[in-house]
Formats: structure tokens, C-alpha cells, sequence
């Protein structure tokens, strides 16, 4: 089984590899930082995990991938994610290998912390747009014996979905919102990102 700290490190590489692509998506409909706001977050997350060492359980690194998201981000995004990844690390609290009912635990801890914190639901054009539908897969995955790796396929799928699906709503939640209307045709930045990490999760466990 992987090192938590191996697929965080993965993750992370491919949210500042998106870098330019995600502000663009935030430049068109928002104020253009999400890329540079997500790639300064990953950045100090490695900085801070090279610190921690190996050896940790996964609850204790999404612990601090939360808190240094928080604390590294500005801006709604931050914020938000690093309440998932703080609520995430809860159910994996001393967990050193990931399963799909484990998995399913952090995902809705991970959307219900966005959502206390939010206060958005499905079809405001945010990352939950991407994160809820992910969450389906994995509570389908589990009533049906799913393995960790068909769970993420099937994710992967749910989030490229939920990206399209921003394309077709107006923004109700976040900087977006201001533009109202004129954010259709635009697909959402955060689920964007949330989209980035699920497909590097997926093509890490596939090997
Ligand atoms: P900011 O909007 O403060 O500049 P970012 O650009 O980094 O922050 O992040 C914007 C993203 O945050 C949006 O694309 C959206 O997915 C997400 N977001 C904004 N507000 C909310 C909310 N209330 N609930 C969930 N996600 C949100
Ligand atoms: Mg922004
Ligand atoms: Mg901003």
C-alpha cells in the first residue's frame, strides 16, 4: 500500500501542474487566483510534510494537509479544502491503509465540513457539484463490494460529469456569484481542481 505522503505528494503535483488552467477557469468568472491559491497550498503542504516525516497514520497527515491549507490559502478555496482534509483525517485516524468503507467515511465527513462551512448544497456551481457525486460512487461502491480502484474509475467518471454540469448553472455561492447569469458556459474552478485530484488518485492507485 502506498505512503499516505507518496499520494499526497502526487496529488498535489498535479493541482500546481494545473496551475495556469485553473486561474484561467477563475479569471473568467471569478478574481483568477485559484490556481495560484491551490498551487501556494501544495507547495507549503510538501514543504510541511518533508517536516513531519514518514511513518505517520493517514489521519495525522490529512491533519496536517488541512491545517496547512488553511493556514498557507486565502480566499474561499483554503478554507474549504482544508476543512475537508481536516474532516477527512477523522475517520482515517490511525489507519495506515485505505478501504472503500474508510474511504466513504472521509468523503462525507470531507463534504459535510465543506457544507458546514459554506453553507452550499448541489447545483451552486462549486466543488460539491464534484464532491457529492464522488461521494455517490463510493456509497454505490460499497453497498456492491466495489474495490478501492473500480470506486476511483467510477469517480473519475462522476467528477468529469459534475465539471460539464457546472458548465449548464448559474453561480449561487462564491465570487461567481457575482456575475450571475453571465457565469453559464463557464465550467467551476473548484470542482475543476477536486477533478484534478480524483484523476491523480485514480491514475496513482492504478499502477
Ligand atoms: P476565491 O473565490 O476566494 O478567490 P478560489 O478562487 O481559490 O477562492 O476558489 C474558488 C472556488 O471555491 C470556486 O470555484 C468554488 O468551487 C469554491 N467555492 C466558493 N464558495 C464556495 C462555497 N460556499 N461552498 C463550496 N465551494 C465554494
Ligand atoms: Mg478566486
Ligand atoms: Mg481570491
Amino acid at each position: 500500500m502506498a505512503e499516505i505522503n507518496e499520494v499526497i505528494g502526487v496529488v498535489g503535483k498535479a493541482v500546481i501542474a494545473q496551475k495556469e488552467f485553473l486561474t484561467a477557469l477563475d479569471q473568467a468568472i471569478g478574481d483568477g487566483d485559484h490556481g495560484i491559491n491551490m498551487a501556494r497550498g501544495f507547495e507549503a503542504v510538501e514543504k510541511k510534510l518533508e517536516v513531519l516525516g514518514e511513518g505517520e497514520d493517514i489521519g495525522a497527515v490529512l491533519k496536517t494537509v488541512g491545517m496547512t491549507l488553511i493556514s498557507s490559502v486565502g480566499g474561499a478555496a483554503g478554507p474549504l479544502y482544508g476543512t475537508a482534509f481536516m474532516r477527512a483525517a477523522v475517520p482515517a485516524t490511525g489507519k495506515f491503509a485505505l478501504d472503500v468503507d474508510t474511504a466513504e467515511q472521509m468523503i462525507a465527513a470531507a463534504v459535510k465540513g465543506i457544507q458546514d462551512r459554506g453553507k452550499a448544497v448541489k447545483g451552486e456551481k462549486t466543488m460539491l457539484d464534484v464532491f457529492i457525486p464522488v461521494h455517490e460512487c463510493f456509497i454505490e461502491g460499497k453497498e456492491k463490494g466495489k474495490s478501492l480502484l473500480e470506486c476511483l474509475e467510477a469517480s473519475v467518471k462522476a467528477a468529469e460529469d459534475g465539471v460539464e454540469y457546472t458548465k449548464t448553472i448559474i453561480a449561487t455561492k462564491g465570487r461567481a456569484s457575482y456575475v450571475g447569469e453571465r457565469s453559464i458556459g463557464h465550467q467551476d474552478a473548484g470542482a475543476t481542481s477536486l477533478t484534478v485530484m480524483i484523476k491523480a488518485l485514480y491514475d496513482y492507485y492504478k499502477k
